[in-house]
């Protein structure tokens, strides 16, 4: 049997059931049973009912001894019934399930696990997940470490704990191994069915243990495979142009609208040796938001193409590509060079007499969006390749634009402040350069986190700032109303509210990633003219969006936002000499995530906000869905196994060292898992 077929064949699993487990990224049996546990509860322990702690879990041992009675309180049916121990007697309770009436009888014995409340007079378990005992020696069975799986609401544990162990069944005799023996052996790894098996359900601690260990590696083994795979052409130092500096170098330097700060300088004098030297540059220009890496590509731009090359600018969005373009125009018409846009949301006949123009090296640079990769883009003469917010982007994406020239340069900037040693990982091919200086003036945006009940406030604070010339961002984290969600804030509803109840003087639009980029430009243009006094939006302004008049970020419903995105948003302002603030509104009562916020008040330093919540609640949490570069993990954590991370490096530059291409034999399943994995559209994201 292929692991690869449907969860259709699953027993159990209807349409209904395969839509919903389809929602949580769940398509084949291999998905499944890699569809690892969240957090494990251990109900090897059972609570005699005289030592039950009300408002606690407990598992309880107990034999019905009273028929379910079914009741109605407003409209909604309660089944209940009694059940006793050794030490005593509660009740069990369960709400709008009719249906358990007829699953308990007189005399039976269960496994019941809850939550036990007092309820008027009564103790009683509500709502518990239950196992039936068939003999007394089955208990072993049922009392287990207990998998607690990441679900949406409307599928219970307890049924994609059975698919998972339905699953286990059909398909452990049929999981490969595809690590190699010698992997397994130098590294004492267990093997990856009793892994499988033991991370779902492990019968002891040990168990646990021995089974994460092995899937933490893989999972880290695999990454680090793929990755040195894809970069290992790239990376392999080519032998590129060796550009001179232009004789008019410091003529171009003096027409820049500031002066560089000295981490510009130092970053900029890094990136023009190794534009002079024979060799390729492979640089990732790591700095916070708001630390100048524009204009630094700027200059590189402006060595390559006086050096007689032809140089390129990858953007995320259209709405960056465009301020990119403005600002690069304004700096090289001065200097006769030529600067282009392209634009997924161009027109055909604009589109084909620029890339004409293009071709013929009419124009010198070119800025764009994936619109650079994903069109028949000729660069002929190619020298320099700029990436910018390169989280958003993966390596193949920035391998596919550099291979569009012979060896050119390549620069990739990012401001995801990356703790070092995964950089280093991560970007392992690469020099590393580091803006580690904002540009002078600017003052400190100052952060209040607070509750909704500060919004009569805020708004007038707002006010305040707009009459005195600023301008404000708001940032919202739905697009339309959303039935399941009706307690977020959505963009287009709140623009309306606000527009006609609370600043009726100002101009207030919105943007969101549903709008065509054509509407987006043109709000945006306006707001960067001052003409729009308040943008509500989406994260679509998140990134690299520069409006220094724009001095007051409100982020409604910051809860819901990662940290690393929290960062970026507040980055959109305390870009200008005015001061600058972040609002961050939240209701939410969780400890972490007030910690979370409470970070954001103390510090404005990217690295400390990573690490501080890397260390709170783990990668995933920290670069929030997407956000990040890295790669979702299934279960390694990047930051807690970093030490595994680093075994793993080792590992893999020895056995591509041995066999760099996978081609012996004993590798043959792993090159097939790998070539499967960078053949999956998830991975090529991920990477
Ligand atoms: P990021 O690193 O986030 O991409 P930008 O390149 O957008 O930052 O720069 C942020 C703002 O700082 C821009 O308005 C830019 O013009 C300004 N800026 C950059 N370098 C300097 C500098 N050395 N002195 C003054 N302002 C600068
Ligand atoms: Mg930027």
């Amino acid at each position: 049997m292929s692991l690869d077929k449907s969860i259709g064949n699953l027993k159990g699993v209807g349409p209904q059931v395969a839509a919903k487990l389809n929602k949580l990224g769940l398509y084949t049996l291999k998905d499944i049973i890699e569809h690892y546990p969240r957090e494990y509860e251990d109900r090897r322990k059972i609570t005699p009912i005289k030592d039950i702690e009300l408002d606690c879990h407990h598992n309880i041992l107990g034999v019905v001894v009273s028929a379910p009675q079914v009741s109605k309180k407003s409209g909604k049916i309660i089944v209940t019934f009694r059940i006793k121990d050794e030490t005593g007697s509660i009740y069990v309770t369960f709400y709008g399930q009719a249906y358990m009436k007829n699953n308990f009888a007189v005399g039976e014995q269960y496994l019941f696990y809850g939550k036990v409340k007092r309820k008027y007079t009564k103790i009683e378990m509500d709502s518990p997940e239950y196992q039936k005992l068939s003999d007394p020696s089955s208990l072993g069975e049922v009392a287990k470490i207990t998998p607690i799986y990441p679900v949406t609401h409307k599928l219970s544990q307890k049924v994609i704990r059975g698919l998972i162990a339905a699953a286990l069944k059909e398909c452990t005799p049929y999981i490969k191994d595809y690590l190699p023996c010698a992997v397994r052996k130098d590294y004492q790894l267990a093997d990856k069915s009793y892994a499988i098996e033991n991370i779902h359900f492990p019968k002891s601690n040990e168990f646990f243990f021995e089974a994460r260990k092995r899937l933490v590696f893989e999972e880290l083994f695999m990454l680090q495979l793929a990755l040195c795979t894809l970069k290992s052409d790239f990376s392999r130092r080519h032998v590129g142009n060796a550009h001179k500096l232009p004789i008019d170098f410091a003529v171009f330097l003096e027409s820049l609208p500031f002066k560089l700060t000295d981490a510009q300088k130092r970053v900029l004098s890094e990136i023009t040796d190794d534009m002079q030297s024979p060799m390729a540059m492979n640089r990732l220009i790591q700095g916070d938001v708001g630390s100048g890496k524009t204009v630094i590509a700027a200059i590189a731009l402006f060595v390559a193409v006086k050096g007689g090359y032809q140089a390129a600018m990858m953007a995320p969005t259209e709405v960056l590509a465009i301020q990119h373009y403005d600002f690069l125009q304004k700096l090289m018409q001065p200097f006769g060079i030529e600067v282009g846009l392209v634009t997924g949301s161009m027109r055909a006949k604009q589109k084909s007499e620029l890339l004409e123009a293009v071709k013929a090296q009419k124009i010198h640079i070119l800025v764009g969006t994936h619109a650079l990769i994903e069109q028949p883009v000729a660069l002929p003469n190619l020298g320099l390749v700029i990436t910018d917010e390169q989280h958003r982007f993966g390596v193949r994406q920035r391998i596919k634009l550099s291979e569009k020239g012979t060896s050119p340069d390549v620069m990739v900037m990012t401001a995801t402040p990356i703790p070092r040693t995964l950089a280093l990982i991560l970007y392992g091919d690469m020099d590393i350069s580091i803006i580690d200086e904002l540009p002078p003036g600017r003052q400190p945006i100052k952060t209040n986190a607070v509750d909704s009940s500060y919004h009569a406030r805020i708004y007038k604070f707002i006010e305040k700032e707009l009459k005195s010339g600023r301008q404000c961002y708001i940032i919202c984290p739905m697009v339309e109303e959303n039935e399941t969600n009706n307690d977020l804030q959505n963009v287009v509803d709140y623009s309306y509210l606000l527009r006609t109840e609370i600043f009726p003087d100002f101009v207030v639009e919105y943007l969101h990633g549903k709008m065509k980029p054509k509407e987006k430009n043109e709000i945006m243009e306006r707001f960067n003219s001052g003409e729009v006094h308040i943008l509500v939006s989406t994260t679509v302004i998140e990134v690299g969006v520069n409006v220094p008049n724009a001095t007051i970020m409100l982020i409604e419903n910051a809860e819901r936002f990662g940290l690393a995105q929290l960062h970026q948003l507040r980055g959109r302002v305390g870009r200008g000499q005015h001061q600058s603030y972040c609002i961050l509104v939240s209701d939410s009562k969780n400890k972490i995530t007030q910690k979370r916020l409470k970070i954001m008040e103390e510090t404005t330093d990217g690295f400390v906000i990573a690490e501080t919540d890397l260390k709170l609640r783990g990668p995933g949490e920290f670069f929030g869905t997407r956000q990040h570069g890295l790669p979702e993990m299934k279960i390694a954590n990047l930051y807690t196994d970093a030490k595994v991370l680093k075994e793993v490096q080792k590992c893999v530059k020895h056995l591509l060292g041995e066999d760099p291409k996978l081609h012996k034999l004993e590798h043959k399943e792993l090159l097939n898992e790998m070539h499967d994995r960078l053949a999956k559209e998830s991975l090529h994201h991920a990477l």
